[in-house]
C-alpha cells in the first residue's frame, strides 16, 4: 500500500477520523538518518502523528511541529509536517539501540523517556505560529499526543500509532486519530462507545500487518456507527525543503571576513541538514563568490 491518508466520518459527524500509512516515508527517514529499530519507531511514530493534526487544519500551507523532550538517551525529536502530506524530522541520537520492553515491542518509552514535554506549534499559514506544550506521559508517543489533545484542545481524542521495524526495513508503519467533534462531545455515551472501541484496538500494528487498508480498518472500528469514507485519498511522503541555494544563503549571513576564514582554513564548507541529513559542499569559488556579492551588495548600498 502506497503512503497515504484518508479522512472518514461517524455518528453523523460527530466522529471525526483520520488514518495515515506511512510504511514508505518512515524507510525513507530510517535510511536518511541511519536510525536504529527503535529510533526508527520513535521517529516514525511522531511523523505520523505530525501528519494526523496536520490533516485537520484550513489553508493549505499550514503546518505542525512536533518536538518531543525527554529525558530518555534518544534525546530530543523534531518533526515538520503539513497539511500538503509532506513530513520531515530526525532524531537527536538515531544510534540509540534499547532491548525490547516487557511486552517483547521496541522500547519507545525507555528510550524517549517518560519525563519531559511534548511541545506542538501550530502555523496556520498567517504568520503568527501559535504553540502549546503538555507534560510527557509515557513518552510512547501515541498516549502523549492524545494527552495533548485533550488538554490543550479540548478534543476528546484516541490516537493509534504503530511501526514495524524488521531485519528487511519498516514493514508497516502508520497511525489513526479519533476525535469527538465539540457538537458531539457532551455525549458521553458516544464517548464510552469510542473509547472502548480503541482500547479493542490492542495496537495499530497487527492491523497494518494483516494487511487491512485503512478503509478495512475503519470499518472494523465505525461501520456500525454510520461511517462515511471521505472520496479523496490524500499521498504523504517525506520531503525536505532544504536546497543548495538555502545553504549558500546561510553562509552569506556568516559575512565576509568568516567565509574568508573558511576558504583559507577549509577551502569550502560543508553543511548537513538536520531534518533529512541532505550534505552540502560549497567550494572556495561558491564562497568567493558569495564575498563578491556582499562586496556589491556594500558598494551598491
Ligand atoms: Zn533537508
Amino acid at each position: 500500500m502506497v503512503d497515504q491518508l484518508i479522512r472518514a466520518t461517524a455518528a453523523d459527524g460527530g466522529i471525526r477520523a483520520v488514518g495515515v500509512i506511512t510504511t514508505r516515508l518512515t524507510q525513507e527517514a530510517r535510511n536518511r538518518h541511519k536510525l536504529s529499530y527503535v529510533a526508527t519507531a520513535a521517529l516514525g511514530r511522531t511523523m505520523a502523528a505530525g501528519l494526523l493534526l496536520a490533516s485537520s487544519m484550513k489553508r493549505p500551507e499550514s503546518r505542525v511541529n512536533i518536538r518531543v523532550n525527554g529525558n530518555g538517551p534518544l534525546g530530543g525529536i523534531l518533526i515538520d509536517a503539513g497539511l500538503d502530506g509532506t513530513v520531515r524530522g530526525y532524531v537527536d541520537h538515531p544510534e540509540v539501540e534499547l532491548p525490547p520492553n516487557a511486552k517483547g515491542k521496541l522500547d519507545v518509552g525507555g528510550a524517549v523517556g517518560a519525563e519531559g514535554y511534548l511541545y506542538v506549534v501550530r502555523d496556520v499559514g498567517y504568520g503568527y505560529p501559535y504553540s502549546s506544550t503538555v507534560e510527557l506521559v509515557t513518552g510512547e508517543i501515541g498516549d502523549d499526543i492524545a494527552h495533548y489533545l485533550v488538554a490543550s484542545e479540548q478534543t476528546p481524542s484516541a490516537v493509534v500509532l504503530g511501526v514495524f521495524v524488521g531485519a528487511e526495513g519498516v514493514t508497516s508503519a502508520g497511525g489513526i486519530l479519533l476525535q469527538v467533534m465539540p457538537k458531539a462531545s457532551h455525549d458521553e455515551a458516544l464517548v464510552e462507545t469510542l473509547e472502548s472501541r480503541v482500547a479493542a484496538l490492542a495496537g495499530f500494528t497487527p492491523l497494518l500487518q494483516a494487511n487491512l487498508t485503512l478503509p478495512a480498518i475503519f470499518e472494523q472500528l465505525l461501520g456500525d456507527m454510520g461511517l462515511e469514507l471521505l472520496s479523496e485519498t490524500q499521498l504523504v511522503r517525506f520531503h525536505c525543503g532544504c536546497s543548495f541555494d538555502r545553504v549558500l544563503g546561510a553562509l552569506r549571513m556568516l559575512g565576509e571576513e568568516e567565509l574568508q576564514d573558511m576558504i583559507e582554513k577549509d577551502n569550502g564548507a560543508e553543511a548537513t541538514c538536520h531534518f533529512c541529513g541532505e550534505v552540502y559542499q560549497a567550494s572556495s569559488d561558491h564562497l568567493a563568490q558569495l564575498i563578491v556579492d556582499l562586496q556589491s551588495a556594500k558598494s551598491g548600498g
